[in-house]
């Protein structure tokens, strides 16, 4: 397998459980904070529910991974783990055309049994702490959340590794097909072969199919985060994650000193941080039209900053996110996740196993 993000890591893993043995390059192996990573850069949030399409691929991935989070979250805790999560997400509506999308997308769920539910501009003022005051309206999603997926890919690491899993901390430049088997050459100058080979290994996915001939451009789209502390502990009340205009706020009551709180992420294609992106993200909450500071989120607004990141997703150009392919007898690509990789990390490595079981 190349690449141990989250979801080369997670597809070792299961694969593993399965009885099959794996060997993971990845150059970043056991890095604390990863260059270029999605994985470690990643906020967590989980949005199956709330997606906007209700039918299709994406969907039943969404509704897979959403089953199986749970089932994962409570394998791994068996274990002794801690791994933070909160549950519920709270998205605004900042215009008309948002608050009406959220109104069918709430009676379309609760036709399907799924609990969205509308909350009107009374409910958000009860929130603490404020909410932005221009907000008509929310979406509430009490059964989508956030992980914190530093803890989650320590513990896939540690279950990998207990139940034998082989890591080299390589690059892989070339792959090549030997026979019936794939040949691996990474950068030291060792080789790896297996009869199955499967890619998951970011916006280097797309480069290391093309010499064996297959063309599956990926971009990266770089995002930047943030950790926050509040002067003063506030009284948490919300139903989880808050998102205004697709930039997060979460919570994060259970980090040192419990005021501290997740913000982002930018979107910006290519990998190049732009300075105006982190100065538009640091103002949450403010309306497109205002240049000027929200009073009633003076508490956000005023936070110290405590740790500032960044990390690329992988685009696929000219297809939809993932690409989960076989792409020729035992050559599977499992990558393109873009901004779900999180969330799609158990359906993605669910498929993957499925594939390999089915072609034994
Ligand atoms: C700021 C930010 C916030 C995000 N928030 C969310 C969120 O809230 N919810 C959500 O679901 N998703 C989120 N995402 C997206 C999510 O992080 C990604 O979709 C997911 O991490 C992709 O995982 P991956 O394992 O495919 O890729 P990655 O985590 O990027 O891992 C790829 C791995 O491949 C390795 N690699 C690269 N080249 C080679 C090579 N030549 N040889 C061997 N290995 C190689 C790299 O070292 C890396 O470890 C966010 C992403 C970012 C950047």
């Amino acid at each position: 397998m190349v690449g141990a993000g989250l979801v080369g890591l997670s597809l070792a893993w299961q694969l593993l459980l399965w009885g099959r043995s794996v060997q993971l390059i990845d150059p970043q192996l056991e890095q604390a904070d990863p260059a270029h990573s999605g994985s470690a850069a990643a906020l967590g949030v989980l949005m199956a529910q709330v997606f906007h399409r209700s039918s299709g691929r994406a969907w039943r991935l969404r509704q897979r991974s959403h089953q199986l989070w749970p089932l994962w979250l409570a394998a791994l805790e068996r274990r002794g783990r801690r791994l933070p999560r909160r549950q519920g997400l709270l998205q605004l509506a900042s215009c008309q055309a948002e608050l009406e999308h959220q109104q069918r997308l709430v009676a379309e769920r609760q036709r399907r049994g799924i609990p969205l539910e509308h909350w009107g501009p009374d409910q958000l003022k009860r929130l603490q702490p404020a909410l932005p005051a221009v907000a008509l309206g929310g979406l509430h999603s009490p059964n989508d959340g956030q992980l914190d997926p530093g803890p989650v890919l320590q513990a896939l690491w540690a279950e990998a590794r207990a139940s034998g899993l082989q890591a080299s901390r390589d690059a892989v430049v070339q792959l090549e097909r030997r026979g019936r088997d794939w040949q691996v050459h990474c950068r030291s100058g060792n080789r790896h072969s297996a009869a199955w080979l499967v890619v998951s290994a970011g916006v280097a996915s797309g480069l290391l199919l093309e010499n064996l001939g297959h063309l599956l451009p990926m971009e990266p789209v770089l995002g930047q985060a943030l950790e926050l502390e509040l002067a003063a502990a506030p009284h948490w009340n919300w139903p989880g994650v808050c998102q205004w205009r697709g930039l997060n706020l979460v919570p994060r009551p259970d980090l040192p000193g419990g005021r501290r709180l997740w913000l982002g992420a930018t979107l910006e294609p290519g990998s190049q941080a732009s300075p105006g992106a982190l100065a538009d993200l640091r103002r949450w909450g403010d309306a497109a039209s205002s240049p000027t500071t929200t009073p009633e989120l003076g508490w956000l607004h005023q936070a110290r900053l405590v740790r500032h990141w960044q990390g690329e997703r992988c685009r696929p150009v000219g297809r939809p996110a993932p690409v989960l392919e076989q792409l020729e007898p035992g050559l599977l690509v499992v990558s393109g996740h873009y901004r779900n990789g999180v969330l799609l990390a158990p359906a993605s490595a669910e498929w993957a196993c499925a594939q390999i079981e089915a072609g034994r």
